[in-house]
Formats: C-alpha cells, structure tokens, sequence
C-alpha cells in the first residue's frame, strides 16, 4: 500500500506524526483479514475517522473557531513564510471589554453566548485568506495575510464599530459589548515579538478608554 490515503494536504501534521499514522493504517490493512473489496471503505472510513477528530483538536468547541494549539503552528508558519517571501502579514489581537462584568451580571451562560456572537461578527468581517483564532477565554486572534499594517485599520475599525453597534439580546435582556484591539505587523525579527508587538498595542487601547482599535507604534 502505499499512498492511496494521503491526508496531508486537508491538515498541517508534522511528517513525523504522519509518517506514524500512514504506518498504523497499512498495518491494519496488511495484518487484518480485511477482503480485497472492503479495503477501500475501510481505507476512507479511517480517513473520515482520522479527519474528524483532527478537526476537533484545531477548533474551539464553543465557537467553533480555530483554536490556540492551531494559533501557535499556524502562526510560526505564516511568519516564517513572509519573511522568506519577503511579504507582509499583520496580527491582532482582540478582547473583549469588562467581559467579566457580563458573566457576573448576566451569567455565565450569557457570557458564552456574547463569546459566540462576537465569534460570529469578527468571521463575518474578515476575508477568506485572513485566519480567525480563539486565542483563550475572550481574546481572539486575526492573521492577516498580505496586509500591512496601515490597511487593518478598515476592517479592523469596521469590526469595533459593528460589535459596539450590535444588539446583543439575552433573555431579553439589552447587553452592550464593545471590544479593544492591538494590531502590528512582521517588521520584527522573531515571532515572539511580533505578538508582543500586538499585545503591547491592545494594552494601550485598553489603557486608553477601550473600544479602540491600536496599531503598534515603536514610539
Ligand atoms: P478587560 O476590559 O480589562 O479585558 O476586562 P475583562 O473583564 O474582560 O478581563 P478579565 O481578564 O478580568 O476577565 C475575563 C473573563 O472571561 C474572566 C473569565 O471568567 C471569563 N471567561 C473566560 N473564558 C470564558 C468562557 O468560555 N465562557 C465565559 N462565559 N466566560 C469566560
Ligand atoms: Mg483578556
Ligand atoms: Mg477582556
């Protein structure tokens, strides 16, 4: 057998832990009794079975968003690649303000659904080539490909404005959400600080009032 199932190109797995999984699937289609005819169901069977519960690792099982073990591959990987193609790619970062004011006052409950929401919004705004991540509790993550970090001001501001703007309805209940936004861009030479460039900028946006879109300035 040899690459009759190939699911490289559906995930980003490591060679290693393919080569592994490659390994287990012939030798349960070499030692097993399986008849000739049934290989291939078997065969695909493994492949949706293996597909599936990748796909669960990546994601968010609140959101449905990538999660943050897909962040921090997806993440090296596209910093990797601009600076060797010479391109430009642009992060940030985005939290939601007072959240944990929400949860108190409305439950958590409520929480997960504004959570869901804001997930919804932030998706909806971005283009298919830029990458949305949960990052952890209320902070996502956006990747934008080949956008420099003047341009994440349009969509970035038209995001900030949509979320303050939302009629959020829980129960009923009216809940206003706004979020604040740190953005910069691979002008650095590690990874490491093109995040903290991020962060550092979403630290002044909350420190300045929040509901505010950031972009990292040197200065
Ligand atoms: P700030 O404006 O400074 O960001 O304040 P904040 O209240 O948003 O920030 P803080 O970090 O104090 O609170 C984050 C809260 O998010 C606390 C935590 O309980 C809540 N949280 C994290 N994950 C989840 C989740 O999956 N569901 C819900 N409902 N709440 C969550
Ligand atoms: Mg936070
Ligand atoms: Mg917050």
């Amino acid at each position: 057998m040899d690459n009759d199932f190939d699911f490289t190109d559906q995930f980003d797995i490591p060679d290693e832990v393919m080569d592994e999984i490659q390994q287990n699937i012939e030798d349960i289609i070499t030692n097993f009794p399986i008849p000739e005819a049934n290989k291939l169901d078997v065969i695909k069977k493994i492949n949706f079975m293996y597909s599936r519960t990748r796909h669960l690792s990546l994601t968010d099982a609140l959101t449905g968003l990538y999660n943050r073990r897909h962040f921090d591959h997806t993440v090296e990987r596209e910093f990797l690649r601009s600076k060797r193609y010479g391109r430009n790619l642009s992060i940030a970062i985005l939290d939601i303000d007072f959240f944990k004011k929400i949860n108190d006052t409305y439950g958590h409950l409520c929480g997960d659904y504004v959570l869901k929401e804001v997930a919804y919004l932030i998706l909806d705004n971005f283009r298919k080539t830029d990458i949305v991540f949960r990052y952890g509790g209320e902070e996502f993550v956006i990747l934008l490909t080949e956008t420099a970090l003047e341009q994440t001001v349009i969509p970035l501001e038209r995001l900030r404005k949509t979320i303050e703007e939302q009629l959020f309805s829980y129960n009923n209940q009216q809940i206003k959400v706004t979020v604040s936004v740190g953005a910069a861009q691979n002008t650095t030479e590690s990874v490491n600080d093109f995040l903290n460039n991020a962060d550092k900028a979403l630290y002044k946006a909350k420190n300045s009032g929040r509901n505010k879109v950031i972009l990292f300035d040197e200065n």
